[in-house]
């Protein structure tokens, strides 16, 4: 069998290119580059029936990154969805290899993820715990059993392995050009040294796609420029925050224990010495991610870059590769034979960018895929999916472009994704903050609460409130798994709010708004709840055509024709790009998150400072549970809308940015005899577990519909809406799985999401979201189960860092169980 060394592999592909045939005038999508991504779309596209799609390749296939990949395949993710992706890709390849007669040169061997001390091996438990219930064949295997599957490997270096059977390697040229004939096998084209030099839309929407052969007229374009893809992004006025980065890895002259080896040595991660390695040929390939990450032409990438590769600078990965010989001693007695050190791209937390570029009609990205060998099956498909059905079939958030906006600006993605190379295979905490790309986006209250203590987090580019110490100097904490110095301090906060009254600022909500004749009737076909009249509130689910949630909002009609939206600050991009699909020409739409601060007063006593600093009539009778008021608090200007997310008397009050410092000292000054205190996120997600509420992304996404989320009961069955025939059919099927509110029994340590959940040692379900409920002195989760272990009352176990704790689903709040202290 061929070996998957990838200059062995650069034996360029000339032969079935439609390189000099003619291009034709029209497709249906046009695919712009032809490295591992885009050929996997065009397979994708061209498999699920779409078969007038067109690649063009500005040289031969394969001529970005991914013909110098070291082809090393597993499927691991932070991400429990990128994972079942990744697990598909693996699972495709013998498929493309059939369907092509193409070799991908695989080689399933299995994989170890290695573990040098504890910390590490906790990481690997929660990372067996998701494989539990997403089916991954993983297992831990003891140092000694390493040492026997991987002779060469030192085991006294390391606790404990993880094993996954899927694990091995390819040859990354060899799979391009399989996904290639396949998509020609399908009915697609592909055209090389057909270089893409503009791209222009028409007034109908379609895209003129220029090349120095002629022009195509698409539906649809699609941007996998990869190494280009911020040059091809710029035709069309789009800064994709991706940067390519630097990478090594070597290969070794044959050593005689591997080529004596009875069968091919499994592939590996070792952690802490951020490498990875696997057999190549007769030696051993090895590559690492250096703690100095070296971005590569950050200005832009020259069109004339091709199949060259990078001068290779040992000194930038000596003490890696001083740390890997010791744990793999052969490696290092071996000569090396060659050194590569070849660019890859990057996006700021590591994950691709795909899917609709907001703002723009039929303009699609996947790029940033640096992983493409893992992730392009997954990312194709998931691509066709949308691009077909209009919708992918799993929730792909955490690979969605919109989860960057306007904050993601080509400087600060060259530090982020900096940041991530660094960190590629470096574990992040639940509670840890990333450092990098810092105070992108602050209020005008950054530096006051910061004074004050804050421990500062980032959402969406924006600074915000965690949690508060006693003064800057203490605002400081270890990344852990376990509960953290955070824990006393947000005890507080939440004890202020409970017994009198506390605020956190909002302008973290994402804000939408919709004005027009139109915008009622609008709002109520694509809403699935209550559309509530002029001083108003209302919270309702969104829902996809096929049914699946796809967002929880909060309504407030401020006028007949002036509605705001209120929902999560991290979909606002993703929000926008849903309403702006098909917005009626009576109806005009703005994402105004950032032109709409806030701060949201909650507890007993909020009435009462909210009473002091304004003159509109507060009291319960006035000023009712959900009612909205435009009007004047700490003599600003703010929308006032009575609702909260802590389950307290409180309410949300907006403000225009430049009012929020005076609007935060007026309730500082009244509030102060009422033991009014600031309180940040984690005491906020602390309460609304209290009330079993979730929050989206982690409880509500689309992978799941309305009634497995429960988001069921704010439906308004008596109207159309976008979804419903989808709901209706969820709601007669009866749901399979539901969400639930849990207590654990535990201390010490809480969940914090994609736990398994277990009933008699089998996975039932995950954790979607969880914490310590400081009020109730529990811990607490939410989490999908199967709809039979859904029952109040059912005994449960969740797995916390692999040690089983008895878990009891809820049938009611733990905390105010009929929502009287919030409609007090
Ligand atoms: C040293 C190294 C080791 C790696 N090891 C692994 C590994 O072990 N496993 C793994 O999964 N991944 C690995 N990778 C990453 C992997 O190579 C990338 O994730 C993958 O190649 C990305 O593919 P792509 O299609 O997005 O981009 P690219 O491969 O860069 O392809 C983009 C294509 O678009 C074409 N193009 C650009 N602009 C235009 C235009 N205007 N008109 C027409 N065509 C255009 C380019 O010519 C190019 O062919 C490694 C990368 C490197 C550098």
């Amino acid at each position: 069998m061929s070996d998957n060394f990838a200059q062995s592999t650069l034996n360029i592909h000339k032969e079935e290119s439609t390189g000099d045939k003619k291009l034709p005038t029209h497709a249906k999508a046009v695919i712009i580059g032809g490295g591992v991504v885009g050929c996997s779309i065009l397979f994708h596209l061209a498999k699920f029936g779409w078969k007038d799609v067109v690649l063009l390749e500005r040289d031969e296939l394969t001529s970005g990154s991914s013909w110098h990949a070291a082809g090393q395949i597993h499927t691991i993710s932070s991400d429990p969805n990128i994972s079942r992706l990744q697990s598909y890709t693996i699972d495709l390849y013998k498929e493309i290899e059939e369907t092509s007669g193409h070799s991908v040169g695989l080689h399933i061997t299995g994989g170890f993820y290695l573990a040098s001390n504890k910390t590490w091996y906790d990481y690997l438990k929660r990372e067996r715990s998701k494989a539990r219930y997403m089916g991954l064949n993983q297992e831990f295997i003891s140092p000694k059993e390493v040492a026997e599957r991987h002779p060469l490997i030192d085991p006294k270096h390391y606790h404990a392995a993880l094993w996954d059977d899927q694990d091995g390697d390819l040859d990354p040229s060899g799979a391009t050009y399989a996904f290639a004939k396949s998509a020609k096998v399908h009915g697609a084209q592909y055209f090389t040294h057909t270089p893409v030099t503009a791209t222009t839309q028409r007034p109908d929407g379609s895209w003129d796609v220029t090349t120095p052969r002629g022009v195509i007229n698409a539906e649809h374009i699609v941007n996998c420029g990869g190494l280009w893809a911020r040059e091809v992004g710029h035709m069309q006025g789009i800064n994709l925050p991706v940067q390519p980065m630097e990478h090594h890895y070597l290969i070794t002259d044959k050593i005689d224990a591997v080529a004596n080896h009875p069968t091919r040595l499994p592939a590996g991660i070792d952690y802490e010495a951020n490498i990875y390695f696997r057999q190549e040929r007769q030696g051993m390939l090895l590559g690492t991610y250096e703690p100095k990450g070296t971005p590569w032409k950050v200005g832009g990438t020259p069109w004339d870059f091709g199949h060259e590769l990078l001068q290779p600078d040992l000194d930038r990965i000596a003490d890696r590769l001083e740390m890997s010989f010791e744990r793999i001693p052969a490696i290092g007695e071996a000569g090396i034979k060659d050194m590569i050190n070849g660019p890859f791209t990057f996006g700021p937390d590591g994950n691709p960018m795909i899917g609709p570029v907001p703002g723009m009609k039929n303009y699609w990205c996947a790029v940033g895929v640096m992983a493409g060998f893992c992730q392009g099956g997954g990312v194709g498909l998931t691509m066709a999916e949308w691009m077909i059905d209009g919708e992918p079939s799993i929730d792909v958030w955490a690979m969605d472009v919109a989860r960057f906006g306007e904050f993601a600006t080509p400087d600060w993605g060259t530090v982020k994704s900096t940041e991530n190379y660094e960190r590629r295979f470096v574990m992040t905490f639940p509670n840890e903050t990333l450092p990098k790309g810092r105070m992108q986006k602050t209020t005008a209250l950054y530096d006051r609460l910061v004074a004050k203590g804050a421990r500062m987090g980032q959402g969406f580019g924006l600074e915000n409130a965690l949690w508060f110490a006693d003064g800057p100097e203490d605002a400081h904490e270890e990344p852990t798994f376990e509960r953290n110095r955070s824990h006393d301090y947000v005890a507080r906060e939440v004890k202020a709010v409970r017994e009198a009254v506390g605020g956190i600022e909002v302008a973290n909500f994402a804000k939408h708004e919709f004005k027009g004749a139109g915008a009622r009737a609008y709002l109520d076909r694509v809403l699935a709840g209550y559309v509530p009249k002029p001083g108003r509130l209302t919270l309702t689910p969104m829902l996809t055509p096929k049914g699946k949630l796809y967002g929880d909002l909060t309504v407030a009609c401020l006028g007949e024709e002036h509605f705001m939206l209120f929902g999560s600050g991290a979909m606002q991009e993703a929000h926008r790009r849903w309403f702006e699909k098909d917005l009626p020409a009576d109806v005009t739409y703005q994402n105004v998150s950032d032109d709409w601060h806030g701060i949201a007063l909650s507890g007993p006593k909020s009435r009462e400072l909210l009473h002091r600093i304004t003159r509109e009539d507060v009291s319960g009778e006035a000023f009712k549970f959900r009612d909205l008021r435009q009007t004047f608090v700490g003599g600003v200007p703010v929308i006032l809308n009575r609702i909260s997310f802590s389950g307290e008397l409180g309410y949300e009050i907006y403000c225009k940015p430049q009012y929020l410092l005076r609007l935060a000292e007026a309730i500082e000054e009244a509030g102060a005899a009422l033991g009014y205190r600031w309180y940040g996120a984690r005491a906020l997600m602390s309460m609304r577990l209290e009330k079993g509420w979730g929050v989206w992304t982690l409880d509500f996404r689309p992978d799941f519909d309305a009634a497995e989320s429960g988001m069921d009961v704010f439906i308004n069955w008596k109207k159309d809406f976008v979804g419903k025939e989808a709901a209706l059919k969820a709601r007669e099927a009866g749901p399979s799985r539901k969400l639930v509110t849990m207590t654990i029994d535990v201390d010490g340590i809480d969940v914090s999401n994609d736990e398994a959940i277990l009933k008699d040692g089998e996975a039932v379900g995950y954790i979607s979201s969880g914490g310590y409920a400081h009020h109730a002195q529990t811990s607490m989760a939410m989490g999908y189960v199967s709809a039979e272990h859904a029952e109040v009352g059912t005994k449960l176990q969740v797995e916390i860092l692999g040690e089983m704790y008895d878990a009891e689903v809820l049938g009611a709040p733990i905390y105010d169980a009929n929502g009287a202290n919030m409609r007090a």
